[in-house]
């Protein structure tokens, strides 16, 4: 049995006992943060389910490596199409009605090649009210050899007729240690960097092996620090239009919006650490000099209240209010320097 998934041992294990009991669900919903290994556990399944070993999944039969690199037939991944970033993309990025009709003729159809049809809905948090609804009729009308596994960040923008017609496994992120050694010994990233990229994740091993091997997302970070002091350091006027600039950002893609904010909780949280002397929990831990100096211009009471603020204004966007108005009080709420 060769899991590809690193950690996640209890949806693990619940997923072996249900294909040794053969008793495997209908559908899944896997809900846990990006890159924390949700796609990697679902074509995990996707193989065992087709795999032509005695101990399923093998990683290394025609099956599991037809899976391995998106070549089977009856295994089907649904996700936007195209990538939402490029120039020109639709003003809302959603799975579409049309897509889950496709899903429900190909799964009125028997296996092609494999033993279940396997659909893989990447982002389900996006799926059309519309497209949901079609979706739900196919799920209220299980047939048999067909599996869906739907994935998520965000359950809550789901139905909640379509959750509960899923097998909800949660996927937490990984200890850092876990994620540090995964990149250690299967990836052979030099412990420093390793170690660095481990905190960074917060438990997401997609990101920080994607990281490891992709230079542009460090790149990325580093731009975002920048502009994240430009920032604190700039006046009202600016704030507002990066406010402004953020909440139109949002409409297209909420994710990137969500991965700022992240940063600057991260960055609010590690001044916090440092404030109450504990500098080696820090998640920036390559940019301790500069956190320390910019930590001494905060009171620890301001530090905790805009970490405060910045949570707020996270779960209020999960909740769907308007953008450009939490981002605005979230702006008004920065804490001036050396006050
Ligand atoms: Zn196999």
């Amino acid at each position: 049995m060769v899991w590809e998934v690193v950690g996640q041992t209890m949806a693990v294990s619940l997923l072996q006992q249900s294909l040794e009991r053969k008793a495997v669900a209908h559908a899944y919903l896997l809900v846990g943060p990006p890159h924390v290994g949700k796609m990697t556990l679902a074509l995990d399944l996707a193989r065992a389910l087709n795999c032509e070993a005695s101990e399923p999944p093998c990683g290394v039969c025609h099956s599991c490596q037809k899976i391995g690199v998106a070549k089977h037939a009856d295994v089907q991944i649904i996700g936007l199409p195209g990538d939402g970033d490029s120039a020109g993309a639709k003003p809302r990025a959603e799975i579409s009605i049309d897509q889950i009709r496709q899903v429900q003729h190909s799964a009125s159809l028997p296996p092609f090649e494999g033993r279940h049809k396997v659909f893989i809905i990447d982002g389900a948090e996006l799926l059309s009210h519309e497209a949901a609804n079609c979706l739900l009729k196919t799920l209220e009308e299980p047939v048999e050899k067909v599996i869906f596994i739907l994935l998520t960040t965000n359950e809550r923008l789901l139905p909640a007729t379509v959750i509960s017609r899923c097998q909800r496994l949660k996927l937490p992120p990984l200890p850092a240690a876990e994620v540090e050694a995964a990149l250690n010994s299967r990836w052979d990233v030099e412990p420093q960097q390793a170690g660095l990229l481990a905190k960074l994740s917060h438990g997401c091993l997609g990101w920080a092996r994607s990281a490891a091997v992709d230079g542009e997302v460090l790149q990325q970070r580093g731009e975002r620090m920048t502009r994240l002091h430009n920032i604190i350091d700039a006046d009202g006027e600016e704030r507002f239009a990066y406010a402004a600039q953020l909440a139109s950002q949002f409409s297209r893609d909420r994710r990137a919006v969500q991965e700022i904010l992240d940063l600057w909780l991260d960055y609010w949280r590690d001044l916090l650490l440092i404030k109450i002397g504990c500098e080696d929990a820090v998640t920036n831990a390559d940019m301790l000099a500069v956190l320390e100096e910019r930590a001494g211009g905060y009171s620890l009471a301001h530090i905790r209240s805009f970490i405060g603020s910045i949570q707020s204004a996270e779960e209020q966007l999960r909740q769907n209010a308007n953008p450009r108005l939490v981002l605005e009080v979230l702006m008004l709420n920065l804490p001036e320097r050396g006050k």
